[in-house]
């Protein structure tokens, strides 16, 4: 399996999930042209993906669903939830489950996890092929045991760090919306989210994928920093997903296999 993001942030997110027959798009917040252009810089064009799938009706994450799901008949898959919001009615074909569901997309297998976020029923993913895991993990403002329990067992995970706690404190922003951001209901911080590393079954996680980083709020300095405090030395594969230019396609490979030293190093 092969992934890519077309850019993760408040302004936008969109990754992409790729085998030999399913490519899908998790979320789309971006203009119909500007989801082309970044496609192409992945080598895709729409008609190349297989279905979209939305995790909940913010407009970083439903912005370009509607408009690219029109414009290459692609099914639409969210929660009830999303669906009943009405901020993401005019896609080509909508197919709703229950955040909880699982459900098939060719050759994926998809989990879908209810995550404590503000919307309507909002879940995040986790995709299963060919006893590869990987996990999407963005917009959850705590770590349930919920979540604890779903994410554990992953050898890739795209997880969202959204802010510094104190970079938020003094931050730009009007005290309603740090209260948001920082809320049981919002985004997690830095701490939280390698806290969350630390709590899931991680024995055989290869790679993190660091996601939805706030432009005003964070530093990959600040990152590293909370990695390096929560975790050691044991994380040191991840990647950035920047709001500009997401992250070109990696190769995910599966842990399985490994002598259990390079499994430790996260090789
Ligand atoms: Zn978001
Ligand atoms: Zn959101």
């Amino acid at each position: 399996m092969q992934l890519a993001s077309i850019g993760s942030g408040s302004k936008g997110n969109g990754t992409l999930l790729r085998t030999r027959s399913a490519c899908v798009l998790i979320d789309c917040g971006f203009s119909l042209k500007e989801t082309e252009r970044r496609l192409a810089t992945r080598g895709l064009s729409g008609k190349d993906l297989t279905a979209i799938l939305v995790t909940h009706e913010h407009g970083d994450h439903i912005g370009g669903v509607g408009v690219l799901s029109r414009r290459f008949k692609l099914p639409v898959y969210m929660s009830h939830g999303t669906h009943l919001s009405g901020r993401c009615e005019d896609v080509y074909q909508r197919v709703c489950f229950d955040a909880g569901d699982a459900f098939r997309i060719n050759d994926l297998n998809i989990q879908s996890v209810l995550v404590p976020h503000d919307a309507r029923q909002p879940c995040q993913y986790v995709v299963e092929h060919q006893g590869l895991k990987v996990g999407i993990l963005t917009d959850l403002g705590s770590v349930t045991p919920h979540v604890v329990e779903c994410y554990g067992g992953c050898d890739h995970l795209l997880l969202e760090f959204n802010h510094d706690l104190e970079l938020l404190r003094v931050g730009p922003y009007p005290p309603a919306l740090k209260r948001r951001v920082g809320g049981a209901l919002g985004h997690l911080n830095n701490q939280q989210a390698a806290d969350l590393l630390k709590q899931v079954d991680h024995e055989g996680l290869r790679s993190v994928l660091i996601a939805h980083i706030s432009e005003q709020n964070n530093t990959r300095e600040h990152i590293e920093a909370a990695l390096l405090t929560h975790l050691g030395e044991a994380f040191s594969k991840h990647r950035y997903m920047s709001q500009s230019d997401g992250y070109q396609w990696v190769q995910l490979e599966p842990a399985t296999g490994l002598p259990q030293h390079q499994r430790a190093a996260g090789a």
